[in-house]
């Protein structure tokens, strides 16, 4: 069978690209040559948090538009695919004092509500988080989700619209003809196709060499508090906490470039846990249940790369989502249909079409 769209790569970006396309009425395939969320988003916190990170200009309009797209499309995707993506609103911000005005001010940029926190707020929000000399600030409108929960929700909403999901199907290179790509080679044969979606995460490099695309890894750890912890997410400095709806806690992450390696060396675990226990002194009696990592897809920029590649017709990227890839997948998903159709995007597509890398683009 000839499809018109073949999506590399079975994390949130390539199943939210498929559900767009086949929502769309695109014949559609993904092809996973592991299992659906066994990269990065299998791994993810799942913080959906434009305002947690320095962002600004198009990159902080993008997390919004995310934001607010996936706050809206969550439920559509729960009754689609029967999954609770554990999807829950409000998060705890601290910052230095010095940092308050810039990141009150990055809400109003962003049009999302902020407001400071006193001690008791922060102790009736967030019982047990001591914010030291931080500024704690309440954002009602970000939340978190569980990841391992959206990927299967995107993969069972692609297939309810059409998609087929291929897994255990690597992709092996690309098929190209007369600065065009037609499909892919797979570990199974050939996989004709009129468009192919590169969203193979971390090893996009490996399936269309030129964007540059890098692993940063991250450790993440679970801990099982003796009394069910504080409702809402809390970020800070030293890191991030996010309670689950079973009562357990998740601290993360890590960030270091040591290539493509997915241990957890002691030192992070070590890390991880003394900033968990600082932050939250009741921790210190959780019971550790365990640690685990990802390899984020960084790009050279760190900036995502959304869009068709200008000299080979055919060829679409979608890749270098790095540290926000959760929160910006439905996003993508809608941008990349939308290329495809030829219908008005939902962002500006501008600053993040791959020609601003030179390799990709020109
Ligand atoms: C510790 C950690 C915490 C994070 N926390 C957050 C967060 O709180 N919020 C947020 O928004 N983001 C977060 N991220 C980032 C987010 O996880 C990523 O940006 C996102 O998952 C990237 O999705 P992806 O689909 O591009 O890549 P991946 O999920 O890595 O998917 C790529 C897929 O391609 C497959 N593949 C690779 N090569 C081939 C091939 N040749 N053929 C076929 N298939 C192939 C892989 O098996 C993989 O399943 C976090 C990441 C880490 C590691």
């Amino acid at each position: 069978m000839d499809y018109e769209v073949a999506v590399v790569g079975g994390g949130v970006i390539g199943l939210a690209v498929a559900r767009a396309a086949a929502r769309a009425g695109l014949r559609t395939v993904v092809l996973e040559r592991e299992s659906c969320g066994a990269g990065a988003s299998g791994a993810a916190a799942g913080m959906l948090a434009p305002l947690a990170e320095a962002h600004r200009g198009p990159f902080l309009d993008w997390c919004v538009a995310a934001l607010r797209l996936m706050s809206a499309e969550a439920p559509v995707i729960e009754g689609e695919s029967g999954v609770d993506l554990e999807l829950r609103g409000g998060m705890v911000h601290l910052v230095p004092e010095e940092e308050l005005a810039e990141r009150l001010e990055r809400a109003a940029t962003a049009g999302l509500p902020l407001r400071r926190l006193t001690q008791a707020d922060l102790r009736e929000l967030a019982p047990g988080v001591s914010s030291g000399d931080l500024a704690a600030l309440w954002s009602p409108d970000e939340a978190v989700l569980r990841p391992s929960r959206l990927v299967i929700g995107l993969r069972q909403a692609a297939e309810r619209a059409g998609a087929e999901v291929r897994e255990g199907e690597a992709v092996l290179g690309l098929v190209e003809g007369q600065n065009a790509v037609r499909g892919v080679r797979t570990s199974r044969g050939e996989v004709a196709a009129d468009h192919v979606v590169v969203a193979a995460g971390a090893w996009t490099d490996a399936v269309a060499p030129g964007a540059g695309i890098r692993p940063v890894h991250g450790v993440l750890v679970e801990l099982e508090p003796e009394l069910a912890p504080f409702r809402p997410a809390v970020f800070g400095p030293d890191g991030y906490a996010v309670p689950r709806a079973d009562g357990r806690l998740w601290w993360g992450a890590t960030q270091r470039e040591i290539g493509f390696a997915t241990n957890v060396p002691a030192e992070d675990l070590a890390v991880l846990i003394a900033r968990a226990v600082a932050r939250v002194p009741a921790l210190g009696d959780a019971r550790f249940l365990r640690a685990w990592s990802g390899l984020r897809p960084a790009a050279p920029d760190r900036q995502p790369l959304v869009g068709p590649d200008l000299t080979r017709s055919g060829l679409w990227w979608a890749a270098g989502h790095f540290r926000n890839g959760i929160l910006l997948s439905l996003l993508t998903g809608e941008m990349v249909a939308a290329g495809l159709l030829g219908r008005t995007p939902p962002a500006d597509p501008r600053p993040f079409l791959p020609a601003r890398l030179t390799a990709v683009g020109r």
